[in-house]
């Protein structure tokens, strides 16, 4: 089979991964990277992951706040754009809803940020809950690229 690499995100043969690397599901060329870039990725892994709970906590906050100032830039705009999601709506439920129709500029700095493939996987979650504010998003002017609704 393989085993997968929680770094470069992709299954890779078993001898790619040293005894210790199984363990923590990085292969052994990931674990050849510089520290920087390993905290790098997977600081921005655990921000993602802020928006997959069922809600942002105050201790999640705490921890926005402290990697607002980490030393890669992409973790600090990840970490602000959380902060301001958790701001405004800290629970998962009918966040998107919400966002769609009080804070229209707010998700569409979330689709610039977390990308294409993001919103493609959530607006298909979304659509599946509650279609009326979705459309009501949808007539709103769009970022430029990405959304095929069909
Ligand atoms: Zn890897």
């Amino acid at each position: 089979m393989g085993h997968y690499c929680r770094i470069c995100d992709r299954m890779r043969a078993n001898e790619r991964f040293g005894g210790r690397g199984h363990r923590i599901h990085i292969c052994r060329d990931c674990q050849r990277l510089p520290r920087s870039e390993l905290d790098r990725i997977e600081r921005l892994d655990e921000l993602r992951g802020f928006l997959d709970q069922s809600n942002i906590s105050e201790r999640n906050r705490e921890s926005l706040k402290l990697l607002a100032a980490h030393e890669s830039p992409e973790v600090r705009t990840l970490a602000a754009l959380v902060e301001d999601v958790a701001r405004v709506h800290p629970r998962r439920r009918r966040r998107f809803s919400n966002l769609a129709r009080n804070h229209p500029d707010l998700l569409k700095r979330m689709i610039s940020i977390l990308g294409d493939e993001w919103w493609d996987e959530v607006s298909v979650r979304f659509i599946g809950s509650n279609t009326d504010d979705f459309d009501e998003f949808y007539s709103l002017p769009q970022p430029d690229q990405g959304i095929d609704s069909e």
